[in-house]
């Protein structure tokens, strides 16, 4: 039987973002040729193509990459826990609140509802104009794998692995484990893996996930890191996340930074990504640069604590850095933008955190990141995956450079059209796999349903 002929796509880009020599170039008024899941072509002629679309005033852009995410938990304190709330003592929310009761959730929900609040999120994502997600989230809703199969995103879940059940932190923020050795957690982990790596023709994929420094002892740490380098899948981590991580690290272990902690245990190297680091000192960025081990900044979760997290300072000491939503609001757009303002404030100065380099980070280097070459440009024979913003819109015009508009004026709301595969999944801004209102619904009564519970009431009561 012959094999079938891939489809042709034509994608008109009054602006297309191309790179020459590993250096950003926008092209002006050319065309982007995909055949099935590859890009055959960049041309300034248009191809013969069975499905074209020609609009002017759009930005042809490589898929975004949004390496760190978290559908579920941060559902749970969505627009319960701003301006304060639910914060005792100004502490870190993640192990009063983000942690129990999403261990709760999964526990009262039942698959179908655990699967509606995987796929509200992957629909903000990809509304967000994300094409690819890094996402770490607790064992118990292996649902977050079918519903990225289903709705064609590329996945990079990432099932956390504790060096305990249940991780609690007392009232001086410090978290406390039983020290059991991870092993239940890492036979999820290999299971998960054997069931859904490579799935969906290689758009679904597992990364090792050890939750954080203060969460994962010594044994469970270094076996992640084998059985990574074995299967050869990133590594990515919480790190460095508050004040108390660090003090909490130190007196467990002969003083070291929690970076100096990975970097004991051999897990400071190019594949690891490590979330936040707004707790690291410059030193240990220093440490993380020398190692070529990454961070994901996530400026916009931190921002609604009073905590600055700035891009600008992680570039500024040489470290690879990637941008990420943190699951808070799931705009990645609305996310560059912010980066790019908190790290002029916190740098005193407008020459950082540039259009270009913030692009570089959802693009080009978040791919070089998890070592997928093939996604983050528009080159032939890289992988079909694009995000497409209008600029032609009445909030981004008049316009002179494309780039400066998409970081300054731009938000998910300009998102125009999302690839994956070759495969058009949001046109116009719409979801086109399912119904988006219903999608909607399903996914915030699933989450009313952890808010109804009494410990929820009393994590989040006002006059506590
Ligand atoms: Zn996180």
């Amino acid at each position: 039987m012959k094999p079938a002929t891939p489809t042709t796509t034509a994608i008109f880009g009054s602006y297309v973002l191309f790179r020459r020599d590993g250096v950003q170039e926008v092209l002006r008024d050319h065309w982007v040729l995909l055949e099935g899941k590859r890009i055959a072509a960049v041309t300034r002629g248009r191809p013969r193509a069975e499905r074209i679309f020609d609009r002017p005033g759009r930005f042809v852009l490589p898929g975004l990459l949004n390496l760190h995410n978290h559908c579920f938990s941060e559902a749970v304190a969505r627009t319960h826990t701003e301006d304060g709330n639910g914060r005792r003592r100004n502490r870190s929310i993640v192990y009063t609140v983000l942690l129990p009761l999403t261990r709760r959730g999964i526990e009262i929900l039942s698959a179908a509802e655990r699967r509606a609040i995987a796929r509200l999120g992957i629909l903000q994502l990809l509304k967000g104009g994300a094409t690819t997600v890094m996402e770490p989230f607790r064992n118990g809703m292996p649902e977050m794998f079918d519903a990225a199969a289903e709705m064609g995103i590329r996945f990079y879940g990432a099932p956390y692995l504790f060096s305990t059940a249940d991780a609690t932190a007392g009232a001086d923020g410090v978290v406390r484990y039983a020290g059991d050795d991870g092993q239940a957690d890492l036979a999820a982990w290999n299971a998960l893996h054997a069931r859904w790596h490579g799935r969906a023709d290689g758009r679904i994929r597992l990364a090792m996930s050890p939750h954080a420094t203060d969460t994962c002892g010594p044994d469970l740490l270094r076996a992640c890191a084998a059985r990574a380098r074995e299967l050869d899948v990133t590594i990515t981590t919480h790190l460095a996340q508050t004040p108390e991580e660090v003090s909490t690290i130190r007196a467990r272990h002969d003083g070291r930074s929690p970076a100096e902690y990975l970097d004991w245990l051999g897990l400071l190297a190019p594949d690891l990504l490590a979330a936040h680091c707004i707790a690291s000192s410059d030193t240990d960025l220093k440490l993380m640069a020398a190692r070529g081990a990454a961070v994901v900044n996530c400026p916009r979760v931190f921002a609604r604590s009073g905590i600055v997290a700035a891009f600008g300072r992680f570039v500024a000491h040489g470290v690879r850095t990637a941008i990420g939503t943190d699951g808070y609001n799931m705009d990645l757009l609305g996310e560059l933008n912010a980066a790019s303002m908190i790290s002029k404030i916190a740098a005193g100065r407008p020459d950082v955190a540039t259009a270009p380099e913030l692009i570089d980070a959802v693009t080009a280097n978040a791919a070089s990141i998890i070592r997928r070459p093939d996604l983050g440009v528009l080159a032939p024979g890289a992988t079909a995956d694009l995000t497409i913003v209008d600029l032609s819109r009445p909030a981004l015009q008049p316009l002179h450079d494309p780039r400066r508009g998409l970081i300054a004026l731009a938000n998910r709301a300009d998102i125009d059209q999302v690839v994956v595969d070759g495969e058009t999944l949001v046109m116009d801004g719409r979801f086109l796999g399912g119904d988006e209102a219903a999608i909607t619904a399903a996914g915030a009564a699933a989450i009313a349903r952890i808010w109804d519970l009494p410990e929820a009431r009393a994590a989040f009561d006002e006059n506590a």
